[in-house]
């Protein structure tokens, strides 16, 4: 067995881990207070090649594997979990569907300025009255005169209203029993956009209510095959979830070197904190369940890459890593006494951010539902 990275996976982490604390630890507190979107954080990104990782070079993208693109997220959200679900969310849940089920027109026509980060991408699933039960969605598109009218609603999309955003890949009703993929591009006339949501975390990430009135999408915009709609959003979500994993991951780890530190410097009864015994436990626990975590994230994203079935754990890593982040940023959380309930000290915004981490591309129930089929339960 191999534990170690590739070097081209090591440069990748490197890159993200120096601009991550260079560029965006700076400004991630500002970010969040001002619940400002950061285009500028996200051009950087687009020049360093990190909006398309796992696109391939002929689409305009890194053309690297699923093991760097987790890395990568992973270091994003060490840092600001805000920038890592704009950028996790842009690529596999917004990108991958072009890149999985367009035809090579579609992907000619819209990778490249997904890929290079000029242009932004949203995936739109989950409904007012479909979320957990994703496939009781209620949007429908109607194919009239080699035209889909599209009527509907969707809530909680990341990525759909920025200034750059492209568009948004939806599931609608085609037919009684039968859901598809389509491609709405931002702008198209009955296609309707909230303001940001407001939020508990993520404040820097662009959340909005879509809403669709007798919208008018082209015919070619349809996604692979008319009636694949269920099955291609759940390959997708299969994917998404290596990346929410590697969140829950980055986020455990950013709390945990924070805690840390603190624990180092913060003293009572005249010594640090980090010499009793009850903070030198609550870290050692933090230390052995991130290691864990680690491996499950990676072995999840490696398997993806050898081409090999990765549902099972991909949703098992999703499931642990959300309920770690939630142990370990509490804990973190208490090591900073008081000062971690003010709202200026780092902590305190991974704590807020990582609650979603149990609910996004899935909740905890839904990725237990997911293990246990793939048990064989029934
Ligand atoms: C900040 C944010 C960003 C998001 N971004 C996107 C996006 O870009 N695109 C997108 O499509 N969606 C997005 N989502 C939506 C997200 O995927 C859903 O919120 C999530 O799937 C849960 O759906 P729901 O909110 O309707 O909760 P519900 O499905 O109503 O669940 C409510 C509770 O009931 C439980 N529950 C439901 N069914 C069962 C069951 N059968 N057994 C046991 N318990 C059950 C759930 O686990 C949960 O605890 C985002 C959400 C948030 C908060």
């Amino acid at each position: 067995m191999d534990f170690d990275l590739t070097p081209e996976q090591e440069l990748i982490r490197d890159t993200v881990r120096t601009f991550a604390r260079d560029r965006v630890q700076p400004v991630a507190a500002e970010l969040d207070r001002e619940g400002r979107f950061p285009y500028e954080l996200v051009a950087e990104l687009g020049e360093l090649g990190l909006m398309g990782i796992p696109i391939p070079e002929r689409f305009g993208g890194a053309g690297g594997d699923t093991v760097s693109y987790a890395l990568a997220i992973e270091e994003l959200a060490r840092v600001d979990s805000s920038l890592a679900i704009t950028v996790a969310a842009h690529t596999s849940l917004g990108t991958m569907p072009i890149l999985l089920f367009g035809t090579d027109e579609q992907r000619e026509r819209w990778l490249p300025d997904l890929a290079a980060g000029r242009r932004l991408a949203a995936f739109g699933l989950t409904e007012p009255g479909a979320g957990s039960d994703a496939g009781n969605t209620r949007t429908t598109a109607e194919l009239r005169d080699g035209t889909w009218v599209v009527n509907g609603s969707k809530i909680f999309i990341t990525n759909a209203g920025t200034d750059i955003t492209w568009g948004v890949t939806i599931t609608a009703r085609t037919g009684e029993d039968e859901i598809s993929s389509l491609v709405v591009e931002t702008g198209t006339p009955g296609y309707g956009i909230s303001p940001p949501m407001k939020k508990l975390g993520w404040r820097a990430s662009d959340t909005r209510e879509l809403s669709f009135e007798n919208c008018v999408v082209p015919e070619g915009n349809l996604l692979g095959e008319r009636g694949a709609g269920f099955r291609q959003f759940l390959e997708i979500l299969d994917g998404g979830r290596i990346s929410v994993a590697a969140m829950g991951l980055g986020l455990a780890e950013g709390a945990y070197e924070l805690a840390f530190a603190y624990a180092r410097e913060r003293e009572q009864f005249g010594r640090p904190i980090s010499s009793f015994q009850a903070v030198q436990f609550r870290l050692a626990d933090m230390a052995t369940e991130i290691e864990a975590a680690r491996g499950m994230v990676y072995r999840a994203a490696w398997l993806k890459d050898q081409g090999r079935p990765f549902a099972r754990e991909a949703a098992m890593a999703k499931l642990y890593t959300g309920e770690l982040s939630a142990r370990v940023a509490s804990a973190a959380l208490l090591i900073h006494g008081g000062y971690g309930f003010m709202e200026e000290s780092a902590i305190s915004r991974l704590y807020r951010d990582q609650k979603v981490l149990e609910i996004g591309e899935g909740t905890n129930e839904v990725q237990r539902m997911v293990i246990a089929r793939h048990l064989g339960l029934p």
